[in-house]
Formats: structure tokens, C-alpha cells, sequence
């Protein structure tokens, strides 16, 4: 028997009203029914009865009120930190790791697992599984998805990784679909870098903004631009790769196969490369950190040859994009606040004045793996109802 139309229409209804709260819920953090009230614009009962149903359906969780100052405050209702779960998997060039967290979002170390990123793709997805499934025992939620973030070019409409220069055994594959079939929940698979754009948004500094960008300078270079709050994606998904605009018409060789791309002079990669030709020795980034922390002076050369590279990366999205903020994420230069402070000098002679005016640059905070885990978050929360904003 069809159902009633009228019947469709409130429960649509019903469920974009419990999405606005679990949208309250992640910015604002735990809230009485009252405060959801408030900050919700819906009605009180409306707001109960949505609660109500969240909390059946393991998405929220009531706890007590720690302070009682005026009058008997209600119980509040915040994302299901213990009774429900995501996991989040970073695969990456060096080291993949898999981590659970409540719905809340919080990661930590003791529920993180990493393994060396192996040659052969089967080998990368039954470690990833046997991780998911050793992190979910020590879990005790639900278990309500996967965000598995991948560097290189997700094309959306195929549904696969269609080119990952830097990790090549991801080439036509789509990690996500083959642990979704493994593990039997929804898996999602997002590019790194908007992995790290949602995360700032939902966890970070980007709390409440509609137009941000994040540079991602670490081994490659990506950049992911929020605009009007929804992610720029372009025609496939495949929109923001800023690390193949060519810079030097007969550089370096990159990864992409062609030459001299902005990626092979910007970034972390790019000055470990550089100190490890000067030293005549193979050095990972811990290594390369160290180094310049103990002997920044002797490699003079190799960081502002980097930091003008990057200045430059950081200018090209501020003039073509007009972010509110700029997240820069990286670990040579961005993450020490001497060498940033000198990145940020020469963003000043890249960029138009007006643009820059326009613009914070800030050091991004969040990880990776904590961009896995809002992926997830992002695309269960979408899946649960449309937005009416
Ligand atoms: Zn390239």
C-alpha cells in the first residue's frame, strides 16, 4: 500500500528537525532542551519529541548537569560518545592508521592503531580491516560508519580513485566500497584534504564559517575551499589540486608525471628532499623536524628556497578564492611559529593587498585522522536529512 503523501511530508519534516539539533549538538556541545530550544528556533515540544528520537536511534545521549547554579537545570543531550561509534582510516604515502571515536568526534592514541603503508593494495585493505575490527572491541558504541581519507584524485561520478600520484596502488580503486563490503556498514571515501576542511569546520577554528580554505603542504599539496558552506568540488569531485599548477616550466619530475608542479618545491616533502641531497642521505620527516630544530642555520638556503614556495601556494588561494581564513597544515613550516611568521612575510609581497586584507592565515590543527572521523560524521549527518538553510 503507498504510503500517504502527507505522511512522507512529516517525516521529512521530522527528521530535518532532528538534523538541525544534531547540527546544534556539534557546535555548541552538550545543551539542555531548553538551550536546543533556543538555539534551534523550533518549538519545546517539537524539540523534545526530536530528542526523543535521536536517543532511540543511538545518535545522542542525556547525561546530568555538572553545575545546578540556578533553579534545576535539565538534562543534557550531547553526540553519542559512548553508546555510538565511527571509525576514521587514514591511508597515506608512509603510514596508514584507523582510529574510533564516539559520535562526539574525540580521538584518542589508545584507540589509534598505525601500520607502515605495505606495497600491494589486498595487503593494504586486509590490515585496514583487521585494525577497524581490533579497535571496534575495545569500543563499546554502536558501530555507525567509516570515513577512509586517501590522498590523490577521487572522481566522484566513477566512484574510485582515478590517480593518486604519490601512492600509486590506490590508482582505479576505491578502498571505502571494498571495506564496506568486508565490515558491512556505510564507508565513505573523501579526499585528505577535505577530510581536514570538514574537520576545522566541525572541531577546529572553522567552527561556524561558510567560507574558509585548507592548504594541505605536507607531502603533497592540496587545497580544500569551503564556499557558501558547501565543499567546492567542481564537475567529478576532483576540483582544488593547486600542487600540479606548473611553476617551472622544466622543473623537477612530480609524481603527476609532469614537471616542475608547484608540489615539488612547496612542501614538507619537498624540503626533506632537499635537506636530505645537502646531508647525502635518506631522511624522514621526525629526522628533517629535528634538524631544524637543532640546526636551523645551516640550512638557510633550503628553507626560504621552500618558504617562497609556499608563500606563493598560499597566495594563489587567497587571490583566486577570497577565504575568510586560510588553514595551512604542515610540519616544517607551518606547525613552528618562527618559520611560519616567515612564510607569512612573503605572502605579503604574493598577494593582492585587498585579498590579503580579506584573510586570516593560521596554522591548522587538526590531523588527518581526525578529518576521517568528520568525514564520516558529515556525510551521516547529511544522509540523516536534507538541510533547509
Ligand atoms: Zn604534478
Amino acid at each position: 500500500m503507498a504510503v500517504p503523501p502527507n505522511r512522507v511530508e512529516s517525516t521529512l519534516l521530522r527528521r530535518i528537525n532532528e538534523r538541525r539539533l544534531l547540527e546544534v549538538i556539534q557546535s555548541q556541545g552538550p545543551s539542555s532542551r531548553a538551550m536546543l530550544t533556543r538555539a534551534s528556533g523550533l518549538t519545546a515540544p517539537t524539540v523534545s519529541k526530536a530528542v526523543d528520537s535521536l536517543l532511540q536511534r543511538g545518535l545522542v545521549e542525556e547525561l546530568e548537569p555538572v553545575e545546578q547554579a540556578f533553579g534545576r537545570p535539565g538534562k543534557l543531550v550531547r553526540m553519542a560518545s559512548q553508546s555510538g561509534a565511527v571509525l576514521g582510516v587514514v591511508i597515506d604515502t608512509q603510514t596508514c592508521c584507523t582510529a574510533a571515536a564516539g559520535l562526539d568526534g574525540t580521538v584518542t592514541e589508545e584507540q589509534t592503531r598505525r601500520f607502515t603503508t605495505p606495497d600491494d593494495y589486498l595487503t593494504l585493505i586486509d590490515m585496514i580491516e583487521r585494525d577497524c575490527r581490533a579497535v571496534m572491541t575495545d569500543s563499546t558504541g554502536k558501530l555507525h560508519g567509516v570515513g577512509v581519507s586517501v590522498p590523490g584524485l577521487i572522481n566522484d561520478r566513477l566512484g574510485e580513485i582515478v590517480f593518486s600520484p604519490n601512492l600509486r596502488l590506490l590508482d582505479k580503486r576505491n578502498p571505502s566500497r571494498d571495506l564496506q563490503q568486508r565490515l558491512g556498514v556505510p564507508c565513505l571515501l573523501l579526499q585528505e584534504t577535505d577530510g581536514l576542511c570538514l574537520s576545522e569546520r566541525m572541531y577546529g577554528e572553522a567552527r561556524g564559517l561558510d567560507d574558509f580554505a585548507v592548504l594541505d603542504a605536507s607531502f603533497g599539496l592540496g587545497l580544500a575551499v569551503m564556499s557558501g558552506g558547501h565543499l567546492l568540488a567542481g564537475h567529478s569531485g576532483m576540483a582544488g589540486e593547486i600542487g600540479h599548477i606548473t611553476v617551472v616550466a622544466d622543473g623537477l619530475r612530480c609524481g603527476c608525471g609532469n614537471r616542475g608542479c608547484l608540489e615539488t618545491l612547496a612542501t614538507d616533502a619537498a624540503l626533506v628532499r632537499m635537506l636530505a641531497e645537502k646531508l647525502g642521505r635518506p631522511l624522514d620527516l621526525k629526522a628533517a623536524a629535528d634538524l631544524l630544530d637543532e640546526r636551523s642555520a645551516d640550512f638557510q638556503h633550503e628553507i626560504r628556497f621552500v618558504t617562497e614556495y609556499l608563500a606563493i601556494a598560499i597566495a594563489t588561494a587567497i587571490n583566486i578564492f577570497n577565504p575568510t581564513t586560510l588553514f595551512v597544515h604542515g610540519t616544517l613550516l607551518a606547525a613552528e611559529s618562527d618559520r611560519f611568521a616567515r612564510v607569512l612575510e612573503r605572502v605579503k609581497q604574493r598577494t593582492l593587498t585587498a585579498s590579503l586584507a580579506d584573510c586570516t592565515i593560521v596554522a591548522a590543527r587538526s590531523s588527518k585522522r581526525q578529518g576521517a572521523i568528520a568525514g564520516i560524521m558529515h556525510h551521516l549527518t547529511n544522509a540523516w536529512a536534507p538541510t533547509v538553510r
